[in-house]
């Protein structure tokens, strides 16, 4: 039996828009698409028909970049231009945190994500062993385990988030792993380096967070800015530690960090030859526009990116620099902000550029026979212009569709 999702309009995220059409899966996978008097004849009596007359199905989004652990800190924070104060807030609540409040905030949040059409994501933890939370409503979340330290601190932490993603890996949960070593001012070059290695031995994906702030900047090439006042007042750094003298990107690529793609978020600040390390690693960067906003930073360079060549896709982060977990509320936030911008353009960053980035570009991103049904429905969308524009202009509420099978 198969299940047919029947939609005014299909949009896929290669392709023209389809008037009248339809998806049929079977199993979880798609097997058919194409305009409903094409597809009908292949109906069978006992397939199941779910009709959306005013709605527009596309793939499932994309969240490049979030932290699903930080659900329960909707609302808790201000928007700040002082991302170092907002960040030692942010590590003061997480200390307090007990396992139960965590484990429910990441079922919450994959809960609000799926609700809001996500079909896979990133998400970046260091509370490990929850995430077999994720992945039984059909989205394929790749979890890396995020850790944090200098020298032999950070090698430990590195060990035990290696552990932590091989368990989560063996226990046989609908996930994929990886690493992220938090940030180029948590982290020592020493243990990128070895982070690379763990997870090329292993061929698991990595990410980090790179070039968030002009602080981050200022902590490598000189050892100054907010950043590091903070950060050496805690007394996190260790003695006789000694700024790099170059860009946090720099730093990484020095270490070996880069000599394979890594899925970096934000990328807020950076250099033509920032980019082109970006460009010859086959990295991607995974813009997150309203926590982007929320910090008030300068304009985020993602059309260089783009002309660079590097696959520039898009992340919620967490919801304590975002007011949600939803991809298609990302996309219409720049699309009023970039008047001009191809609604195409940003359907592709939202779906298959982030597939792209999570290196499942076979599973899902697109309407294509053979990858995952886990689509979702927008509606209801007048029919007075492009459907697409339309979407991206606020009309219509998001639905999942599809599923596991
Ligand atoms: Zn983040």
């Amino acid at each position: 039996m198969a299940n047919i999702y029947r939609a005014r309009w299909l949009i896929p995220a290669d392709g023209p828009v389809v008037d009248d059409g339809a998806v049929v899966a079977e199993g979880g996978r798609i097997v058919r698409v194409g305009p409903w008097s094409r597809v009908r004849p292949h109906a069978g009596p006992g397939d199941a028909v779910e009709t959306f007359a005013d709605g527009v199905l596309l793939p499932g989004f994309v969240n490049a970049h979030t932290h699903l652990s930080l659900s329960d800190l909707k609302g808790k924070f201000r928007p700040t231009k002082n991302f170092p104060s907002w960040l030692a807030r942010l590590a003061a609540r997480r200390i307090i945190r007990g396992q139960a409040k965590i484990r429910r905030a990441i079922e919450a949040g994959a809960r609000e994500s799926r609700e809001a059409g996500t079909a896979a994501g990133a998400d970046l933890t260091p509370d490990g062993p929850f995430d077999d939370l994720l992945g039984r409503d059909g989205a394929r979340w790749t979890v890396y385990g995020e850790l944090f330290g200098f020298g032999e601190t950070g090698m430990n932490r590195l060990a035990g988030a290696v552990a932590a993603m091989e368990a989560l890996a063996a226990s046989g949960a609908p996930v994929r792993v990886g690493l992220s070593p938090h940030t180029p001012y948590t982290v020592g070059a020493e243990v990128f380096a070895a982070a690379r290695c763990e997870a090329d031995a292993r061929g698991w994906p990595l990410s980090t967070h790179l070039h968030e702030t002009l602080d981050e900047i200022a902590f490598t090439e000189r050892g100054e800015g907010r950043l590091h006042a903070w950060l050496h007042g805690l007394g996190f750094l260790p003695r006789g530690w000694r700024p790099a003298g170059v860009r946090p990107i720099r730093m990484l690529a020095e270490a070996g960090f880069f000599r394979g793609p890594v899925l970096a978020a934000h990328g807020n600040y950076l250099t033509d030859e920032d980019i082109a390390i970006l460009a010859a690693s086959g990295s991607s960067v995974a813009y997150c526009p309203r926590s982007h906003a929320f910090f008030r930073h300068e304009d985020h360079p993602w059309r260089r990116l783009l002309a660079a060549g590097v696959n520039v896709c898009l992340g919620t982060d967490s919801l304590a620099s975002s007011p949600s977990l939803s991809v298609l509320d990302e996309v219409r936030f720049l699309f009023a902000r970039e008047s001009g911008t191809d609604p195409r353009l940003l359907l592709d960053m939202a779906t298959r550029r982030g597939a792209r980035a999570l290196g499942i570009e076979n599973e899902v991103g697109d309407l294509l026979p053979g990858l995952t049904a886990t689509l979702c429905v927008v509606g209801p969308v007048g029919a007075t212009r492009e459907p697409l524009a339309a979407v991206l202009s606020g009309e219509g509420t998001v639905q999942p569709a599809g599923g596991p099978g």
